[in-house]
């Protein structure tokens, strides 16, 4: 499907200009920067002619400016996207520097110590800003963790908000214009989700949509339910809707996500299991691409297996992280199954009539993990041949049972582990990517090369293919990709009709 043209340029328009990422492959893997403003207005957002109508009395700007930088997962970005949707609808304008804003804020993650440290380093930075009259806040998962703490450790920091106090932040921002010196939102014990009714959505052909909040599994070495509270699930018909209006803007691909995204329990009278959602979604008109991450084992059902042979449009990809291969250690985790089990749901896939790429996350050296449990981590990468993986070495968490477990791993031995893991999944993953040279794919192009003709983009499976075409424009369109060569981590091709 070719986007339409005036909106495929629009969507370029409004993409920040950051810096190209280069990929591994020395692909850049999106190339937006078009040269045009940084700030997006509400109509484009909205597909309303006038945003007038939809939000009256707001003018762009009337408020202030903002600069937003996220740090963490998929989860945190989708939440900065609300989040800037949110203020831009109350009257703030977007700015792509510190410098430009009178209003910085930075939306953290605490998942591992080194994700936390980052964000005090970087508040470190913005010191002198705030005596330049500048508001500092701080969103997400460690303004949940380490609370009023913050205006300890970082005096000039005057907004600490979590994920579950989204909503409130016009709400906190008025009280700190009002002259209020500090404010905090904080409550995690909240029946909402956070919905908004404008996203400024980065990915101009991938929307993101959260459909369940928090986290109710209860995993030793988390922070996330402490810090994204309990789990909420969205009415079905709400995502509905959003989904329709998606199409209605364009987008042909949605991700539903989640921190354990199958554990959706729809609060409707319908009560559509996520399965039912998953067909669902990809029935909306428009949708070409229905993604979904991340999937908790237990909860992994063979229904989802059956929607993904049944209904072509949803992806063939399954995350599903099994942190370890020794059921013991799984135990220590209070990750709720064991190998075996694990292996069930992997059987389960491997036996479905569409193949499906299976992708997961590893933790190592959890604390007393023996050398034999993690050769059995090894094992079963050997047993389930993932197709790619994210492997972590174990960090401790404040609030977390495991930080009190004794046995702890030296960082030397974690790192160990961690590259005698990662060269083994290097491995199994270039024997895998080279069996499909010959194979010819679905993707959808998201990236251009600076390298005239070279061109990159995603297959249903979620693998990344760096392919040369002669056409001029590819961006945001589908076309099959032959596969020609192959490295551990993404596939080389061209363009076939
Ligand atoms: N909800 C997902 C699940 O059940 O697997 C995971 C969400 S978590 C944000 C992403 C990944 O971070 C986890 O799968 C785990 O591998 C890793 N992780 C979480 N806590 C960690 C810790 N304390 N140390 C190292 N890695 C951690
Ligand atoms: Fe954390 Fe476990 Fe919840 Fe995943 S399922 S977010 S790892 S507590």
């Amino acid at each position: 499907m070719l986007l339409n043209s005036t909106l495929l340029q629009s969507r370029l328009n409004s993409k920040r200009k950051a810096p190209p990422r280069q990929s591994k492959a020395g692909v850049i893997n999106c190339d937006l920067d078009m040269g045009k403003p940084f700030d997006i207005e509400l109509e484009r957002l909205t597909g309303k002619t006038s945003y007038t109508d939809v939000f009256p009395g707001v003018t762009t700007g009337q408020r202030g400016t903002f600069f937003l930088e996220t740090f963490g997962c998929q989860m945190n970005d989708h939440d900065s996207e609300k989040v800037a949707g949110l203020l831009l609808s109350r009257g703030y304008q977007q700015v792509e520097t510190p410098e430009a804003a009178s209003l910085i804020l930075y939306n953290t993650c605490s998942i591992r110590e080194k994700a936390a440290q980052k964000v005090f380093s970087r508040l470190g930075e913005y010191r002198e800003k705030q005596s330049e009259g500048k508001i500092i806040g701080v969103l997400g998962c460690v303004a949940q963790q380490e609370g009023e703490d913050i205006f300890k450790r970082a005096p000039w920091v005057s907004l600490v908000c979590g994920s579950a106090s989204y909503s409130k932040l016009p709400g906190m921002l008025a009280q700190l214009e009002s002259g209020n010196q500090r404010v905090t939102g904080l409550d995690t014990d909240t029946d909402e989700t956070f919905e908004t009714e404008v996203t400024r959505r980065d990915n101009p052909w991938r929307a993101y949509l959260t459909i369940i909040e928090g986290c109710d599994k209860a995993c030793s070495y988390c922070v996330v339910p402490f810090t994204r509270g309990p789990e909420r699930s969205r009415a079905s018909d709400s995502i509905l809707r959003e989904v329709r209006q998606l199409a209605e803007l364009g987008y042909s691909e949605v991700q539903l996500l989640g921190q354990t995204v199958n554990s959706y329990a729809d609060p409707t009278p319908r009560r559509m299991r996520f399965s039912e959602l998953l067909l669902a979604v990809a029935e909306v008109r428009g949708i070409r691409r229905v993604r979904f991450t991340t999937s908790h084992p237990s909860d992994f059902t063979p229904d989802i297996v059956e929607a993904i042979e049944r209904q072509p449009k949803i992806c063939d990809h399954v995350h599903l992280p099994v942190q370890s291969g020794s059921t013991r250690v799984l135990r220590a985790m209070q990750r709720t199954y064991s190998r075996e089990e694990y292996l069930e749901k992997i059987a389960m896939m491997r036996v479905a009539s569409r193949p499906i790429g299976i992708t997961t996350d590893i933790i190592v050296g959890f604390p007393g993990e023996k050398e034999s449990e993690f050769e059995e981590t090894l094992s079963l990468l050997d047993e389930v041949q993932y197709d790619s993986l994210y492997a972590f070495k174990y960090s401790p968490r404040p609030n977390t049972p495991s930080l009190s477990m004794s046995d702890s791993i030296s960082e030397e031995e974690k790192s160990r582990r961690l590259a005698v893991l990662q060269d083994r999944q290097r491995e199994i993953q270039t024997a895998k990517h080279e069996r499909l040279v010959g194979d010819r794919f679905e993707v959808l192009v998201s990236g251009k090369s600076r390298r005239e003709n070279q061109w990159s983009g995603y297959t249903t499976s979620h693998r990344m293919i760096n392919f040369a075409s002669q056409e001029r424009e590819l961006l945001g369109t589908y076309v099959q990709v032959r596969v020609m060569g192959a490295g551990p981590n993404s596939l080389m091709g061209e363009h076939v009709t």
